[in-house]
């Protein structure tokens, strides 16, 4: 008898997404949302060009889910990693869709940049590492140049050049071959926290002298470089932000920045635009039961039941994306009412109070976010119990949820 062949080295299973619970992308929303940012791109004398932000796996919402749908009704995509960058490439071969301008706004070691050039996407630039990146282009010859933006310090004390320091430290870019330079840009740092745009101003005006020293740096005509500076934010509220292409990101996904930039746009505009999420979270109930008065739900017995509860335990935690935080604060929606959430979120499991909602009749689905029926839990209400912003909340969502398109 042949002896048994050793089994193969263990390869890892690919992981399934998990079906304990699962995120819903509203497709309808999404188009919706596209079309009121294509609309201010376009309010303008001249069209701007529109551009996704599709950076932490899209917002949470899931790049593979997303990307098909926008991808045909935005001009660029902007993604902080290269990783992000070429997955897209990938995608793009998957659906036949034919290739869009792609802007990796994070950072790139000089291997990566060489991969961006050979993959026609764009990188920007924000710190000496240019000069890594050229050197590197140099020993590669028969790529074709690397498209590259320059990134502006303009006042968020994050990525980029001080304008001051540009005719010194990029005036080597103007003989390069390797390194074409295709457009400048910033980032605000305070326009979703406040209703009057003092530092906005200022950064502007730094934006506008650091792209005209640029452009003199670089032996070019004023104006030649796309300037792009807007994110959703400024793109709603602040209209002489908007240059020539908006770097939208949360706005696509139906969630406003902040209050403050929602009070901003109804200002602005008393017919202001309506967005609308895109993002649900939904599970099914692991277990429903009725426990008596006086027991205690959860670790550290921080709930105690005052009467007989008919519970439900969710297969989610903040493992999935469920803040800690959201512990005794945050309600869930089961057959269109609110239940609480009693006691500590765990890492795999909520506890939540449907005495007043559950039906034996039917198998218990909980909403964690989105609507049911006429109740809503929004990102926001999630953000204000768990002390975050609405962008935390999706962006945290776990990569392992299983992402289903839903309408449209
Ligand atoms: C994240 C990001 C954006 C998008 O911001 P939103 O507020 O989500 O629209 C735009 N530009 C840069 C540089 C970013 O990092």
């Amino acid at each position: 008898m042949p002896a048994p062949r050793a089994a193969p080295l263990s390869q890892p299973e690919p992981q399934l997404p998990t079906v304990a619970s699962w995120l819903e992308v509203d497709a309808a929303a999404l188009v919706h949302n596209v079309g009121v940012f294509r609309r201010l791109a376009t309010a303008g004398a001249r069209p701007l060009r529109l551009g996704a932000v599709v950076k932490a796996n899209a917002y949470g919402h899931g790049l593979g889910a997303v990307l098909p749908l926008l991808h045909p009704r935005v001009d660029v995509l902007h993604v902080i990693t290269p990783q992000d960058a070429l997955e897209i490439r990938r995608l793009e071969r998957v659906h036949g869709l034919p290739p869009r301008r792609v802007l990796v706004i994070g950072g790139a070691d000089a291997q990566e940049a060489a991969a961006l050039a050979e993959a026609g996407v764009e990188l920007v630039i924000a710190d000496e590492r240019w000069a890594e990146i050229l050197a590197a282009l140099r020993h590669s010859p028969g790529l074709p140049p690397l498209r590259v933006h320059v990134h502006l310090d303009t006042g968020l004390g994050r990525e980029g050049f001080v304008p001051a320091s540009v005719p010194e430290v990029l005036a080597p870019l103007r003989a390069s071959r390797e390194l074409e330079v295709v457009g400048v840009l910033s980032h605000f740092a305070n326009v979703e926290d406040v209703t009057e745009q003092t530092f906005a101003q200022e950064q502007l005006a730094r934006f506008r002298e650091g792209a005209a020293l640029l452009e003199s740096s670089l032996g070019i005509a004023g104006g030649q470089l796309e300037r792009h500076f807007a994110a959703s934010a400024a793109a709603l509220v602040l209209p002489e932000s908007r240059f020539d292409v908006l770097r939208v990101g949360i706005g696509l996904y139906g969630l406003w920045p902040s209050a403050e930039t929602r009070l901003s746009a109804r200002i602005l505009d008393p017919d202001p635009p309506v967005l609308i999420p895109v993002l649900s979270w939904k599970c099914r109930a692991q277990v429903v039961k009725t426990i008596p008065a006086g027991s205690y739900v959860g670790y550290g017995c921080t709930h105690r039941c005052e009467s007989d509860t008919r519970i439900a335990v969710l297969p989610v935690g903040y493992y999935d994306g469920y803040p800690r935080l959201l512990s005794s604060r945050a309600h869930v929606l089961v057959h269109g009412r609110r239940c609480p959430v009693l006691g500590r979120v765990m890492m795999n499991h909520v506890v939540v109070d449907v005495t007043r909602a559950a039906r034996e009749d039917q198998p218990l689905v909980a909403t964690l976010l989105g609507r049911d029926g006429s109740e809503t839990v929004s990102a926001e209400a999630l953000a204000g119990w768990a002390q975050t912003i609405s962008y935390e909340i999706v962006a945290r969502l776990g990569p392992h949820l299983r992402r289903v398109v839903v309408g449209g």
